[in-house]
């Protein structure tokens, strides 16, 4: 048996059920890739269904505000994958009659959709040859083939599109799923179970014993650590929230005022001080923000000038109705510490 042959009878007896893989629809294969960006397959799972439940259709989806979007996001992070699906519905609505292209250019102008989704539309939906190749398939190769070259380098993908291909039986839907499952299930970043796996004997790592030495990465740079105050401004049982901008880290999600130092400075001798809260540390891509938040009673009319800006964006809610608000976890981790929950 050939490599693909290996690996597409494991998939038949090992693959997981997963309620995407019962449907070519590219829409649900959309979504299910979008919400499947940094989230796990068991968490995805009740999200997708409410999610198809409630929006079948790409005009459904269309039609819908984005608030209420939000609303069935609200707990899987990362809002502006959200906001993409959101966009590229109404742009498949408006310019393709709701229908989801099948052609590779006009799918890549879809908000949100890269290589890895596009590979995987295009195979699971369309069943055309096109590689879909995420961290999982890259680590499965660069162990299988002994390839050298640096995975955090975009223009290094390449390489791994042209082994998939130079690998792709007659069944990319399949074959595409398959090693992504491989690379889930059994070729782990840690402990690979390489004595269960189906092309063990087909790979250069695993007979040379040097398996866990690959993918070879870059050493991450350290990154900037940014330093705010947080300030939550409290009117009886509520607390002052703004929504972020339409661009930047955490884009449309809702936070709290933030200041800088040098304007923390300035203005906190006008601040009534009800009470610190500990100090949220929260880690993004290339970046880090260490937040100190600070419970202030001063009312809307008395808040600093200096604030203005973020306060024009915002309003007050009480815990419950944050409950409804897509806000991100490094504001949820402040909420956690407001008294009287
Ligand atoms: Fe990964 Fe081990 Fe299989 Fe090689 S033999 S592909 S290292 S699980």
């Amino acid at each position: 048996m050939d490599y693909a042959e290996r690996l597409l009878a494991w998939f038949d007896i090992n693959k997981r059920e997963m309620p995407w893989r019962n449907t070519n629809d590219p829409y649900a294969i959309w979504v299910s890739e979008i919400m499947l960006q940094q989230t796990q397959v068991d968490t995805v799972i009740p999200y997708y269904e409410r999610f198809i439940d409630r929006f079948p259709t790409i005009h459904s989806l269309a039609s819908a505000s984005l608030e209420e979007v939000y609303t069935y996001w609200q707990g899987l992070g990362y809002y502006r994958r959200a906001e993409n699906l959101h966009k590229g519905a109404r742009m498949i609505d408006e310019v393709y009659g709701g229908v989801f292209p099948t052609d590779s250019d006009l799918i890549k102008k879809i908000p949100g959709i890269g290589p890895y989704t596009l590979g995987a539309i295009l195979s699971i939906a369309f069943h055309k040859p096109i590689p879909a190749v995420d961290g999982n398939v890259m680590r499965i190769l660069a162990r299988q083939f002994l390839i050298e070259e640096d995975v955090s380098i975009a223009k290094n993908r390449k390489i791994f599109d042209e082994r998939v291909m130079a690998l792709m039986p007659s069944d990319p839907n399949r074959f595409n799923q398959a090693l992504m499952e491989l690379g889930a299930l059994v070729c782990t970043p840690k402990n690979p179970k390489c004595t269960a796996c189906p092309v063990q004997t087909l790979c250069g790592g695993y007979q040379t014993g040097v398996a866990e030495n690959y993918p070879v990465k870059s050493k991450k740079v350290n990154s900037k650590t940014l330093y705010y105050y947080v300030i939550i401004f409290k009117k009886e049982q509520s607390y002052y929230m703004v929504k972020r901008p339409e661009e930047g880290l955490l884009a449309n999600t809702w936070g709290f005022v933030m200041l800088d130092k040098t304007v923390f400075d300035n203005i906190k001798h006008q601040l009534l001080l009800v009470k610190p809260l500990n100090t949220v540390r929260h880690v993004f891509t290339h970046l880090k923000w260490e937040m100190k938040p600070l419970l202030v009673s001063n009312r809307e009319n008395e808040m600093p000038k200096e604030t203005m800006d973020q306060i024009s964006q915002g309003r007050f809610v009480t815990l419950a109705q944050m409950e409804a608000l897509p806000i991100a976890t490094a504001f949820k981790k402040v909420i956690e510490q407001i008294p009287n929950r």
